[in-house]
C-alpha cells in the first residue's frame, strides 16, 4: 500500500483567508496551515460572508479536504496565564479563532499552550490551560484544540510529552483534543529526532506518555540550535542540527500518514523545493 502523506507549508492569508488556499496550492502543497486573523492583534474583523465561500470554493477547487488544513492560532494567547485580565483576554481571543474554524468548515486548529510567567507552578498553568480548552470545547462544535510542543523557551509550557498527557488527562471531551508536534521544538526541548535511535525513542516516549492516537499533525522545521537548547530557531530541513535523516524517515514511516505536515522553514522561497524534496522520499 501506498504512503500517504501530507505536506505543505504555514503559507501567507494576506488579503484574506481565501488566499491560503491558493498560496498553497502554489507551491505544490498538499497540506497547509494558516493565520485566519492577523496573529499579532488581539482584535480582527469578523470573516465575511465572501470570505467564508471563497475560501471554501478555493479549498474544493485545490482539493484540500478539512484533515489537510492545520491552522494556527495567534501568538498572543496565553491560556494558561496565570492572571485573570490575561487569562481572560486569551479565553475570548481562543474561542473567536475557534469559531473562525466552525465558519470555515475547519476541523483542527493548533495553539500554543501557555507561559506561566513565573507567576504560578508548572502543573497550575496547566490546569489553566485545560480548563481554558474545557471553556472553549463546551461552546463550540467540530473543531478538535491541537496542543503544540514547545521548545521551552522562558516560561512556556508544553516542553516535555508528560505536559501534554496532563492536559489531555485534564480535558473532559478527549474526542477533540490533539497534539501536533514540531520537529525543531522536541529537538530544542531534547528529544533527538535526527539519528535512527533517537527517533525510534522519539515516538515511543510519545506514544507511551501521551498516545500516537492523539497526533493530529506536525510541524516540520529543522533546528539552528543544539539539542536541549529550549531554544527555538527554526532551520531549512538539510541546514540545521536534525538533518536530512530524521525528516527522509519519517517520509517512509506508515504510523504518520493522513495527518498535515507542516513547514515553518526561514525560506518560503525554497517551500516548494522543501516540499518536493519530502514527496521524493515517501
Ligand atoms: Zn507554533
Ligand atoms: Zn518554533
Amino acid at each position: 500500500m501506498q504512503n500517504k502523506k501530507y505536506i505543505g507549508a504555514h503559507v501567507s492569508a494576506s488579503g484574506g483567508v481565501e488566499n491560503a488556499p491558493v498560496n498553497a496550492a502554489a507551491i505544490g502543497a498538499t497540506a497547509f496551515a494558516l493565520f485566519t486573523k492577523n496573529q499579532k492583534q488581539w482584535y480582527s474583523k469578523p470573516l465575511t460572508d465572501e470570505n467564508i465561500e471563497n475560501f471554501k470554493a478555493n479549498c474544493e477547487k485545490h482539493g484540500y479536504s478539512p484533515e489537510q488544513i492545520l491552522p494556527h492560532d495567534s501568538y498572543l494567547i496565553n491560556l494558561g496565564h496565570p492572571e485573570e485580565e490575561g487569562l481572560t483576554k486569551s479565553r475570548r481571543a481562543f474561542l473567536d479563532e475557534m469559531q473562525r474554524c466552525e465558519q470555515l468548515g475547519i476541523t483542527m486548529l493548533n495553539f500554543h499552550p501557555g507561559s506561566h510567567l513565573k507567576k504560578i507552578s508548572e502543573d497550575d498553568c496547566l490546569q489553566r490551560i485545560a480548563e481554558s480548552v474545557n471553556m472553549v470545547l463546551e461552546k463550540t462544535k467540530g473543531v478538535t484544540a491541537v496542543i503544540e510542543n514547545t521548545a521551552g523557551q522562558g516560561s512556556n509550557m508544553g516542553y516535555r510529552f508528560e505536559h501534554l498527557a496532563r492536559i489531555i488527562e485534564l480535558t473532559d471531551d478527549k474526542s477533540r483534543v490533539g497534539v501536533c508536534l514540531d520537529t525543531c521544538h522536541s529537538w530544542a526541548a531534547g528529544y533527538d529526532f535526527g539519528s535512527e535511535e533517537g527517533y525510534e525513542k522519539l515516538w515511543k516516549d510519545f506514544d507511551d506518555i501521551v498516545g500516537l492516537q492523539y497526533l493530529k499533525g506536525m510541524h516540520l522545521n529543522d533546528a539552528k540550535k543544539e539539542l536541549g537548547s529550549r531554544v527555538d530557531r527554526h532551520a531549512p530541513l538539510g541546514e540545521g542540527f536534525i538533518g536530512k535523516e530524521g525528516f527522509i524517515r519519517l517520509m517512509k514511516d506508515p504510523r504518520f500518514d493522513g495527518i498535515p505536515m507542516i513547514l515553518e522553514t526561514p525560506e518560503p522561497d525554497i517551500w516548494d523545493k522543501e516540499i518536493a524534496w519530502l514527496q521524493s522520499h515517501v
